[in-house]
């Protein structure tokens, strides 16, 4: 989920025209990423709780996060990239990542999308570097 909410080009990064793993996967996340823990955290208006350690972002209409803005395979954005959780920050794109994305292109399959591959589109260099760390808690 490497999609930004303003300047970007559409066609530079697959996600902007994506969308699917916010679709078809529950973010989930360690409670306390949320605002009512942390300033600036996720706004916990948007997230349920799971258990008594994690919260996952709401999900709305066909399971999309309700965070998510656009129409999924055509153009999106997340309207709280700034603010959104470890674990999108942290999802690997196929494009990017090559067989470490596998889970992005599961979730491209789901939405009927083609595969983007490792190399094959240009890499959106505009993109802050993120955290390099497990994607578990996308579901
Ligand atoms: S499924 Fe892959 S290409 Fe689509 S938005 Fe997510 S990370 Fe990007
Ligand atoms: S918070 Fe943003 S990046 Fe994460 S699932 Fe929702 S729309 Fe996608």
């Amino acid at each position: 989920m490497r999609h930004r909410q303003r300047e970007e080009i559409p066609g530079q990064n697959p996600c902007l025209s994506c969308g699917a793993c916010c679709v078809g996967l529950r973010a989930s996340f360690y409670w306390a990423e949320a605002d009512d823990a942390v300033t600036g955290g996720v706004p916990a208006r948007l997230t349920v709780r799971v258990d008594a350690f994690r919260r996952a972002m709401r999900r709305g209409r066909k399971g999309r996060c309700v965070a998510l803005r656009g129409t999924p395979g055509r153009r999106v954005s997340c309207g709280i990239y700034d603010r959104r959780p470890s674990v999108c920050r942290n999802f690997q794109p196929a494009w990017a990542e090559g067989p470490a994305g596998a889970r992005c292109l599961e979730a491209r399959a789901r939405l009927e999308l083609p595969p983007v591959h490792h190399g094959n589109e240009n890499p959106f260099t505009e993109m802050p570097v993120r955290q390099r760390a497990s994607p578990s808690g996308m579901e």
